[in-house]
């Protein structure tokens, strides 16, 4: 990384026309390297739970699990930090837990385990509950939601969570729950879900996946895979318009986010923040450093006119590259 941008990195995320773009991180294991970005980003966009889960030889309790969450939000406080629920199933096995399926990405997957195994489920957000005492910075995010049904059944379990915290004498307060937009079902209940949820978080990773049809992991179709496919674009256009509408925040947390142009584009359609991995970071800063939000915006015109995958790639790669 050259020294211009990483004299860059203490400055804000402002666009030379005066628009904040909010940066988040992408979180799992190491909090330590991260934590020390603290004075740079707006918060951690997304906690991966399973990560620890994943190099453990069971499920951890609820007192390892509390730690795990309170090094966490200690280590960003007071910015908020979103933590998701498990996230198992699909190409994420914990190796206690085997789930053997045909089609593990249509199977069971998310909040479909957590659900069907609710005392995972609780422990996880009793856990998360105790590790913000006294902090207030958590807020819970929930995975492959596909049903309204699936967010009342965990805010029903949140809220349980939180009475039995009581009884032990643990004052808890609500968190925030945001909804992870990745199944493209969701993409048209919006509004009923917004009724349910404080914030939408866009996994477009997933969403990319299911729009597609196309294995994330597939080398075969890996050239398919196009997280800036015009039908990919389109969405995520209606998403941060239709939130706007219904008065929720919407954030991203897949991997377009940390791409510079791909940020370009979502910052244009008004996504209010983006959560990226670290060693993203930098680029999508300069980026936004270097364009202005008007310009960005026009981007997103000309983009959404555009009709295929690699049409898109290409006008993004020429006015990237102007920018530069
Ligand atoms: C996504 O699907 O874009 C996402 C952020 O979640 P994960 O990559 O962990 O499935
Ligand atoms: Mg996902």
């Amino acid at each position: 990384l050259s020294e211009v941008l990483e004299h860059e990195q203490d400055l804000p995320s402002r666009t030379p026309d005066g628009h904040d773009m909010a940066l988040m991180v992408n979180t799992g294991l190491t909090v330590d390297a991260v934590a020390s970005l603290k004075n740079r980003i707006s918060g951690v966009g997304l906690y991966r739970t399973e990560v620890p889960f994943m190099i453990t030889e069971r499920f951890p309790g609820e007192q390892e699990q509390t730690r795990l969450y309170r090094d966490q939000l200690e280590s960003f406080a007071p910015l908020p930090v979103v933590m998701r629920t498990l996230d198992i199933g699909g190409d994420k096995d914990l190796p206690y837990f085997p789930i053997e399926e045909a089609n593990p990405f249509l199977g069971w997957r998310g909040i479909r385990v957590t659900l069907d195994h609710p005392e995972v489920l609780m422990v996880q957000l009793r856990a998360m509950l105790r590790a913000s005492q006294g902090l207030d910075n958590l807020q819970v995010l929930l995975p492959m939601v596909t049903n309204v049904d699936e967010v009342d059944d965990a805010l029903r379990l949140l809220d349980r969570a939180i009475i039995e915290l009581g009884e032990e004498g643990v004052v808890a307060r609500r968190p925030k729950v945001g909804v992870m937009i990745e199944v493209p079902a969701t993409l048209y209940q919006l509004e009923a879900l917004a009724q349910r949820a404080d914030f939408f978080s866009v996994g477009t990773n997933d969403l990319t996946q299911y729009l597609l049809a196309v294995d994330r992991n597939n080398p075969r179709v890996a050239e398919l895979y196009d997280t800036c496919h015009p039908a990919v674009l389109s969405a995520m256009a209606r998403l941060a318009d239709e939130s706007r509408a219904l008065d929720r925040p919407i954030s991203v947390c897949g991997e377009l986010a940390g791409d510079p142009a791909g940020a370009l584009l979502l910052m244009g359609m008004g996504f209010d923040a983006l959560s990226m991995n670290a060693p993203s970071l930098p680029r999508v800063r300069a980026a936004i450093r270097r364009v202005p939000h008007s310009a960005a915006r026009e981007l997103v015109t000309q983009t959404l006119a555009l009709e295929s995958p690699k049409a898109v790639r290409h006008h993004l790669a020429t006015r990237f590259g102007e920018w530069q």
